[in-house]
């Protein structure tokens, strides 16, 4: 089946979705992209695009950081964005990725006088880390990059060279995960996702001001515990040691969900296993984004017209 691109405001064969090789953001990294999971529920034969609109907030939050303008307001985004991933005929769990970006062609490192483009395309999607287990992580001999470098809480492509160098680290040396410390070594977030820790019965996770990606998924967990589990979430800065002490750790995000931690620098977690707070979480969440927990069906846009 041919796949679609929502390309230079027209959706076209992915194959025609080309940028030419002096592209601004692929030279300089000055884009700014989203990563939304689509979610297949087989009983309805449904896909749920999950949090669509809280995405495409911080899309437009990332935009004025970077002096970009979005070609649409977000109703009319989240719109188009139905109609790619629908256009795509998804019969599985998917992502989409909307990118906004400097589409001149010139060289010179600056973010004014350029032009603005926006993309979108969409491709099947499993699991982004293993869900079960509870995962093996290090804590990076990278620091996450300060926001008066490059600001965390904007969703830049270039910041991603930071992931890129502390994911590949911890993998090539057989971990699942990097958790990357701030500039002044206390936690700041996984290469991908956000991280709790459980102490007490009690959630504590970083402030945005830790130069965090502030999560749709750190959100939605916030919410979740609050509501569901009646667990209150701290945030406070959490020194590195405060990981191998805690109860539990836990990592979220679109791709890795909710993603409990079972080692980390080679010391339990905990039992060493999967939590029950990570537990009862990670299953609440699953429900939630395949559209089966009445109170949250609103995070979740369906993508085929209902039968
Ligand atoms: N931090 C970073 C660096 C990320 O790339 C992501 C994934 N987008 C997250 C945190 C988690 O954010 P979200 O829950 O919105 O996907």
């Amino acid at each position: 089946m041919s796949t679609y691109a929502y390309f230079n405001g027209e959706i076209v064969p992915l194959g025609d979705a080309k940028i030419g090789i002096m592209n601004h953001t692929f030279n300089y990294g000055t884009g700014v992209f989203e990563g939304v999971r689509g979610y297949w529920n087989g009983k309805e034969e449904q896909l749920y695009l999950f949090r669509l609109k809280e995405h495409y907030e911080r899309l437009q939050r990332s935009c004025r950081i970077m002096t970009m303008a979005l070609p649409f307001d977000i109703p009319k985004l989240c719109d188009i964005t139905v109609d790619i991933t629908r256009r795509n005929a998804h019969r599985e769990d998917c992502y989409v990725r909307p990118l906004a970006y400097k589409d001149s062609e010139l060289i010179g490192v600056r973010l004014h006088q350029l032009n603005d483009a926006f993309l979108i395309y969409t491709a099947p999607f499993g699991k982004y880390l293993p869900p079960d287990r509870g995962i093996r992580c290090c804590v990076s001999s990278w620091r996450r990059i300060d926001d008066n470098a490059i600001p965390g809480r904007a969703k830049v492509t270039g910041l991603y060279v930071n992931s890129a160098l502390s994911k590949s680290e911890a993998m090539l040396d057989g971990y699942d995960e990097a958790i990357v410390l701030t500039q002044s070594g206390t936690v700041s977030e996984g290469s991908a996702e956000n991280v709790f820790i459980v102490v007490d019965g009690k959630l504590i996770t970083p402030p945005a001001s830790d130069n965090i990606l502030v999560g749709v998924t750190r959100n939605t967990v916030i919410q979740v515990a609050r509501e569901q589990l009646g667990i209150e979430t701290i945030e406070r800065s959490i020194g590195r040691a405060e990981l191998y002490s805690a109860d539990e750790v836990i990592l979220t995000g679109s791709a890795a969900e909710v993603t409990p931690v079972s080692e980390i620098d080679r010391r339990p977690i905990g039992s060493g296993g999967v939590g029950p707070v990570a537990a009862k979480l990670q299953e609440t969440y699953l429900s939630i984004v395949r559209g089966e927990v009445e109170i949250y069906r609103e995070w979740c846009t369906p993508v085929y017209p209902k039968s």
